[in-house]
């Protein structure tokens, strides 16, 4: 399997099964309902780690809950802890709408603070980082490679983190000492202060990932400065850290709907409600990992009609072979996670009445629809002939569902009325199937009985 990575910038092999696949994806910040963009890389990382264990992988799924940051803070000022543990309730009981499971572990900065001190202190024994007023800052100039995730050139980096005591502009904060309004802090060789956003992750993947795992993921907008923070103190600490780093592209707010709506946020529990976890879904398929999506009315519109086009296959008349088998599908898959192009393999897979292959195959996505229970066997009809014997004759019949007794009768009857050329008796008979909520297909060699919706 291949995944593009921002560090090579190439797509990168993984080892092959069973790896093991260990991921650590940065989760939200948590202060109020997340938006539906933050619900995209959840969901790239759940369907990912599914799909790894389906070819045959041991992966392991790490996704950190930001409890103690600037914005939680500025957010609610003296209640800041209050606030990030409301929302990390609403964090999980939103995500958990989706129907994709759980992360292996969720780890929350402010349980794991002993582990972040420990590799503040290891930087500053090394002089990667130095104390100033009671924070510390990571010193930027001592570390080479530091602008090769972003791709900046080290002399050409941005400030960060304004402060006069810093020894250069570019330095940024791993602890920060305790300012006036804070409600949290925590003991530590500086003083009391609390951790910096960039070491919380680096200390959390390499807790429950160790120094050196596959894949570290998040959002394009986390690439500078966090992930090239994070990159800079694990790799400054001697670890070798992720080796694959995958960045979604953004969501954007498109359409007239949301255009007029600007800076009003649509939440993931707002969109939930509105379109459903299986609309959200599919339309999250529609667009590549990497690229940008766009979120508008008429983008899930679209979603909703195709989940509802699949959920149609089994009404589609005589299943006939398509040009994607399974193997398609995996390869599309495998090739850096392409979920348009297996969507499009879904879609043959639905026009062709495919249903055990859609069924597998939205099932990879959480995505499977009910299947009703489907019936094909030969049976024996007489039709009448003038004035001779009845002929019996074997035909094919597919039922799906539970077809009353009269219903089935009446789909024989009308095949009979067809084969004697009687089609006006048979459309009535058909009408007549219509009214009891079925409808009769012609087939080659038979008919087939489907409810009807
Ligand atoms: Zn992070």
């Amino acid at each position: 399997m291949r995944l593009y990575s921002s560090l090579s910038r190439r797509k990168e092999e993984l080892p092959p099964p069973p790896g093991p696949i260990r991921m650590y994806f940065c989760g939200p910040t948590v202060y109020q309902r997340i938006h539906i963009g933050n619900a995209r890389p959840f969901v790239i990382s759940m369907w990912l780690k599914r799909w790894l264990e389906l070819q045959g992988y041991t992966a392991t799924l790490v996704e950190n809950i930001t409890d103690i940051n600037d914005k939680i803070y500025d957010a609610a000022p003296g209640a800041s802890a209050k606030l990030a543990a409301d929302a990390s309730l609403w964090y999980v009981e939103d995500t958990g709408r989706l129907g994709l499971g759980r992360p292996d572990h969720e780890p929350k900065a402010s349980e794991t603070v002993s582990e972040i001190v420990a590799l503040i202190e290891e930087l500053v024994r090394c002089g990667l980082a130095y104390e100033a007023g009671g924070d510390v800052y990571f010193r930027v100039a001592r570390y080479a490679e530091y602008g090769r995730l972003s791709g900046q050139r080290p002399d050409e980096v941005q400030e960060q983190e304004p402060n006069p005591l810093k020894e250069d502009p570019r330095d940024f904060a791993l602890w920060k000492a305790t300012k006036e309004g804070e409600d949290t802090s925590w003991d530590s060789p500086w003083g009391r202060g609390r951790p910096g956003w960039h070491i919380e992750c680096s200390a959390m993947a390499e807790r429950f990932l160790g120094p050196s795992f596959e894949i570290h993921g998040g959002g394009l907008d986390l690439i500078f400065p966090h992930h090239e923070n994070e990159l800079a103190q694990s790799r400054g600490a001697g670890r070798e850290f992720a080796r694959v780093w995958m960045h979604n592209g953004m969501l954007r707010l498109t359409g007239e709907k949301m255009s007029k709506s600007l800076g009003n946020i649509a939440t993931l529990q707002e969109v939930l409600d509105e379109w459903g976890a299986e609309t959200v879904l599919l339309f999250f398929l529609t667009a590549h990992w990497r690229k940008p999506i766009d979120f508008s009315e008429e983008t899930m519109a679209a979603a909703r009609a195709q989940v509802g086009s699949f959920s149609e296959v089994q009404r589609v008349a005589a299943a006939r072979e398509s040009a994607a088998g399974w193997g398609e599908f995996v390869e599309a898959l495998n090739n850096d996670f392409d979920t348009p192009a297996a969507l499009a393999i879904l879609h043959e897979w639905r026009d062709a009445g495919q249903t055990d292959l859609l069924h597998r195959g939205l099932n990879v996505f959480g995505l499977a629809f009910e299947r009703l229970p489907e019936d094909r066997r030969d049976v024996t009809i007489n039709v009448p002939a003038a004035g001779a014997q009845a002929t019996a004759l074997t035909v094919s019949v597919r039922i799906v569902g539970d077809a009353p007794e009269r219903v089935r009768k009446l789909a024989e009857e009308r095949h009979v009325a067809r084969l004697q050329k009687e089609y006006t008796m048979a459309d009535a008979i058909k009408d007549e199937i219509r009214v009891l909520g079925w409808e009769v297909q012609d087939e080659i060699d038979g008919y087939g009985l489907v409810p009807l919706r």
